[in-house]
């Protein structure tokens, strides 16, 4: 059974709701989900958009899972349900109803075409080294980095606990 984190964010209205209710449902879609074991959620954070153009906030946060499923099918699983909440994709880091990101498969390191473990840029995201501190403050990446200190790089970052 891998130990999984998974990076969740939301900054745009979808037809079912607003950000903290696509966020809701995701963590509902993943609960409930067979193959997954829900362990534990953070708390949420706002976060600035980083992508290009204005953007309204995000709503950020993190869960930990157990899950059987290989990191691929995982992947699978998650863009299924980004598909269900609305998901449109269309220029990068563009608005979206919903993101779900794998951040960490256990120690895995991964580099193919479709999923890169661990995620290429979470070391320098505050909002999701912030949310995955509240989880497990002594998590460290396959790189030996601890998310402490690179939270501690991350401090410009204006994220707000909500
Ligand atoms: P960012 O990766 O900077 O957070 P994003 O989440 O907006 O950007 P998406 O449009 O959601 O990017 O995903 C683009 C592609 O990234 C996906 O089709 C997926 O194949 C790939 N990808 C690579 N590594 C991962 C990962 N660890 N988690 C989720 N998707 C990944
Ligand atoms: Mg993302
Ligand atoms: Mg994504």
């Amino acid at each position: 059974m891998a130990e999984v984190y998974i990076g969740l964010g939301s900054n745009l209205e979808g037809d079912t709701g607003s950000p903290e209710t696509q966020l809701d449902q995701a963590i509902d879609s993943i609960s409930r989900h067979p193959d997954i074991h829900l362990l534990a959620v953070s708390n949420r954070y706002q976060t600035q958009a980083i992508g290009p153009g204005s953007q309204p906030d995000y709503i950020n946060t993190v869960a930990r899972l157990n899950t059987q499923l290989s990191p691929l099918d995982l992947l699978d699983c998650l863009q299924q349900i980004e598909q269900q909440q609305g998901r449109v994709r269309t220029i990068r880091w563009g608005a979206r109803t919903l993101d779900l990101d794998i951040l960490l498969y256990d120690q895995q390191i991964i580099d193919s075409e479709r999923l890169t473990l661990p995620h290429p840029r979470m070391h320098e995201r505050a909002f999701v080294l912030a949310p995955l501190q509240d989880l497990d403050s002594s998590i460290v990446l396959p790189t030996g980095e601890n998310i402490l200190s690179l939270l501690a790089n991350c401090s410009d970052q204006g994220i707000v606990k909500l």
